[in-house]
């Protein structure tokens, strides 16, 4: 069922086709610079109010003809003389109209202008504002095509400083600023949803006189960033983020809380089995689970460590703990790839524990899928790993205590709220490999409970990362021989060639011959087109060590565990993130011989790519990483939400107005304390800007009660 949206909103929430002078064409057209929503076919009307100028153009500067510096935008007031129309049919010499004022003279120039429409604009005789950029040639001045040209009488016509906006083909500056100006007379007059205390520190005007002021700038400071207007809008959007995540954390928390006190009799076998001591922060996020699960609330929690530095053993003891007070657990993996990793590393400690687990994927078919299902209905299985294929509505649990979603920066928020609002009356742990920097988990995550495995296990080598241009790829093959020979693994990285798997694809196969000539040892491929049980099958070898250099596309960034590998070479290094990168070198260094990170990239290198290789070569800390990623790229690609959006915030800046997130985040949790169901006057103020923002699940939890 879809909330009731208040209908002062319903002229903003209007698809832009409504506006006079947008007719479908351009509508659509719109849709490649505004968000689309979902089952529309053009942008709405919200969506032109929020697109916002990034640069203004300054009008405000009259030198005077003579004194207009060249390339420079000026407005001039100047008598029209004469016109000098161009002569008959030779349409490539322009129109010309000749204008004075008390400096000098000035020719305006129109290419395939129509004569009697200039004759009308620009009277013999008559004052006019003109205003454009002006060149000289030949110590004769020239504008051509004024942008403006307005009568002395309208000069209030003439903008001085006017906003400029991103644009897309098809669609001139003129038809948007017209759109937007009528898009902004439909924006109502809506009561203030932020915080007095709040509004009176930062200064904030209301939020119309904020996006108002936003689209009539009168200064380059006026469409700042930092911008009193801008932040305004910028903290609306995030307070609606911190406040949807809030509510929907309070309802997963009041939720059937449930009491999970195990016996450690599982735990204490698996611990045996494993091994190795765990370290103090392995302890320390156990720790905080197991307090987590004995309460009476639901967990809801996010375990946050870098690439190896052992989340799986903390999750495999989380589960043990529901499985000793009877219960089951599910752990969820982006890709089959990795579901099957896990199962497979997870299986040898669960058995010998004595824990009953089985994979449940999009593979797994007929009639072995159908004993898998009956058996996890009769709670014959404790642990079930899986894909999202877990949550089908055919994969009932006898009794599921503990979901572990290893996310890996793959499942959105979206998948989130999805997962709570099918009621699942089971704990959540959340895993994520990337170390996110804290404003990132609170935008992704709310105000998620944490815990941190902030330290590797002992033993580990450091990874040595050096770049190396791509001119020398023979240097780099005559090594890869030479490793391959003295018995060592390692992973071949194609290039990223573009989102396009089928490219992605070729390049990898490419390589893959090219490589297997010159090896002079068997190689394997492994590409996101390859059937899962072909993947299996190379990953196995290459793991066994019959195959030992393995070409592969990004499909082995996430997780894959081949702890012999120790050399990582990434081709066009350049073209990755730097998240990405860090994933794809943190799959050698995880054994105990000492690991090479190649990076091979294209010469010249840009600006930005030059400091993220430096910043690879530099540091192995993924807290660091991250935090540089952030800077250099934005959100949505860091969270690698940038196809869905789901992340992305399109008023907010994170880098820019990390102040303000925090600002937001106390501020909504202190509206949950307060008035969790929105009913003071404040309240239902807030519940207006969550269906602003499209904040819609929110308002079904509350609906729900
Ligand atoms: P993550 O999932 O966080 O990337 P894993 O859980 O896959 O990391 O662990 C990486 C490797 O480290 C695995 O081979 C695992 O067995 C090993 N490991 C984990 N914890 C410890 C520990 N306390 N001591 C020694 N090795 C460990
Ligand atoms: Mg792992």
């Amino acid at each position: 069922m879809r909330p009731m949206r208040p209908p002062v909103l319903d002229p903003l929430f209007a698809p832009v086709s409504v506006i006079d002078g947008i007719g479908p064409r351009i509508a659509k057209t719109l849709g490649n610079l505004l968000p689309v929503p979902e089952a529309m076919d053009e942008p709405r009307v919200l969506g032109l109010v929020f697109h916002l100028p990034h640069s203004i153009i300054d009008r405000r500067k009259q030198p005077g003809i003579a004194f207009a510096p060249e390339g420079a935008i000026v407005t001039l007031k100047v008598r029209i003389d004469r016109h000098q129309p161009a002569p008959r049919g030779r349409g490539n010499v322009p129109y010309r109209v000749f204008a004075h004022d008390e400096t000098g003279e000035i020719g305006l120039v129109f290419f395939h202008a129509k004569a009697t429409w200039l004759e009308k604009l620009l009277p013999v005789g008559e004052t006019m504002l003109v205003s454009g950029r002006v060149e000289w040639f030949n110590g004769r001045p020239t504008m051509v095509h004024p942008d403006h040209m307005v009568s002395e009488a309208n000069a209030a016509e003439l903008p001085l400083v006017e906003p400029v906006y991103p644009l897309t083909a098809g669609v001139s500056g003129k038809v948007l600023r017209k759109a937007i100006v009528s898009a902004l007379e439909r924006v109502p007059e809506l009561p203030e949803w932020i915080d007095r205390h709040v509004v009176a520190k930062q200064g904030f005007a209301g939020f119309r006189d904020s996006l108002e002021q936003l689209h009539a700038p009168q200064d380059a400071a006026d469409v700042d960033l930092q911008a009193p207007a801008r932040r305004r809008l910028a903290y609306d959007e995030l307070l609606a983020g911190q406040l949807a995540l809030g509510l929907v954390r309070r309802k997963m928390k009041r939720s059937a809380g449930r009491v999970f006190k195990g016996n450690g009799a599982f735990s204490s076998r698996i611990r045996e089995a494993f091994g190795h001591a765990l370290t103090d922060a392995q302890e320390r996020s156990l720790d905080e689970i197991r307090n987590d699960q004995e309460k009476p609330e639901r967990m809801l929690r996010l375990l946050q460590g870098d690439v190896g530095s052992g989340k799986t053993i903390v999750a495999l003891l989380a589960m043990a703990n529901v499985i000793e007070a009877g219960a089951q657990a599910a752990m969820m993996a982006p890709t089959e790839i990795l579901a099957r990793q896990h199962f497979s590393s997870i299986s040898p400690l669960a058995k010998a524990a004595g824990l009953r687990i089985e994979i449940l994927t999009g593979r797994e078919k007929g009639k072995a899928r159908e004993e898998t299902l009956a058996a996890l209905g009769a709670g014959d299985i404790d642990i079930l790993v899986g894909t999202h294929a877990l949550f089908q509505e055919s994969v009932q649990f006898r009794d599921l205590g503990l979901a572990v979603v290893d996310e890996q920066h793959r499942f959105g928020v979206h998948q989130r709220l999805l997962l709570s609002s099918k009621g699942q009356h089971s704990d959540m742990l959340v895993m994520t490999a990337t170390p996110i920097p804290r404003t990132l988990v609170l935008t992704a995550y709310g105000d998620m409970d944490v815990s941190k495995l902030d330290t590797k296990p002992p033993g580990r080598q450091p990874v040595q990362t050096v770049t190396v241009p791509l001119a020398r790829l023979d240097q780099v093959i005559e090594r890869a021989r030479n490793a391959i020979a003295q018995g060592q693994k390692i992973y071949w990285i194609c290039p990223l060639v573009e989102e396009n798997e089928e490219l992605k694809v070729a390049s990898a196969e490419e390589r893959f011959a090219a490589l297997e000539k010159v090896i002079g040892a068997p190689i394997g491929l492994v590409h996101g087109r390859m059937k899962g049980e072909e993947k299996d099958a190379v990953m196995q070898s290459f793991k066994q060590g019959d195959i030992r250099l393995l070409v592969a596309t990004t499909v082995i960034e996430v997780g894959v565990d081949v702890p012999d590998a120790t050399i990582m070479v990434i081709e066009h290094a350049e073209r990755f993130g730097l998240a990405q990168l860090h994933q794809l070198r943190g799959r050698v260094g995880r054994g105990s011989e000492h690991s090479t990170c190649l990076l091979l990239y294209k010469d010249p290198l840009g600006e930005v790519a030059h400091a993220r290789l430096a910043i690879m070569r530099e540091t192995e800390d993924g807290f660091r990483i991250a935090e540089e990623d952030l800077k250099l790229r934005g959100e949505g690609e860091v969270l690698g939400t940038r196809q869905s959006g789901s992340a992305t915030y399109r008023l907010a800046s994170l880098a820019d107005h990390a102040d303000l997130l925090e600002v937001a985040r106390d501020d909504a949790r202190l509206i949950i304390e307060t008035d969790a169901e929105l009913q003071s006057e404040r309240g239902k103020a807030l519940r207006t800007l969550l269906y602003l923002f499209e904040r819609d699940e929110a308002i079904r939890l509350l609906r729900a009660g």
